[in-house]
């Protein structure tokens, strides 16, 4: 079992975490938009079935600056080997660790009362 102290919470992370799964399904769909974003994801036998939406920030009212969910671009299948070969592009082009992806952290879980946890990254440490 891992030690509580080997935690840090809420750490001020040196890069934004990419998700190798999102990058894999807009090739797949051939989209390109920085505002696509990965929706609903299913978990199938080989892969992942991914729907990608539109978004958009609300501009006004109690919910301005989040997030707000559009239309559906595209649907595909993401397979394992899909996210491993985002997984090593990124290593290629960037020479960052391919799981913390450089922040030298992992994400670790989340509660309500601390908020996000990370652990130091088993890879590169
Ligand atoms: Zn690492």
């Amino acid at each position: 079992m891992p030690q509580e102290t080997d935690t840090v919470l809420n750490p001020e992370l040196k890069y934004k975490f990419v998700s190798f799964t999102e990058l894999a399904a807009k090739k797949a769909c051939g989209v390109t938009s920085e505002t696509v974003r990965l929706g609903k994801l299913e978990h199938i036998t080989n892969g992942t079935l991914v729907n990608l939406r539109e978004t958009t920030l609300f501009q006004k009212g109690t919910r301005k600056g989040k997030t707000k969910w559009l239309d559906s671009v595209g649907k595909c299948v993401v397979t394992t080997e899909m996210e491993q070969a985002e997984k090593a592009l990124f290593v290629e082009t960037t020479k960052r660790c391919g799981v913390c992806q450089g922040n030298g952290l992992v994400w670790w879980g989340w509660s309500f009362d601390q908020g996000t946890k990370y652990r130091p990254c088993k890879d590169c440490h």
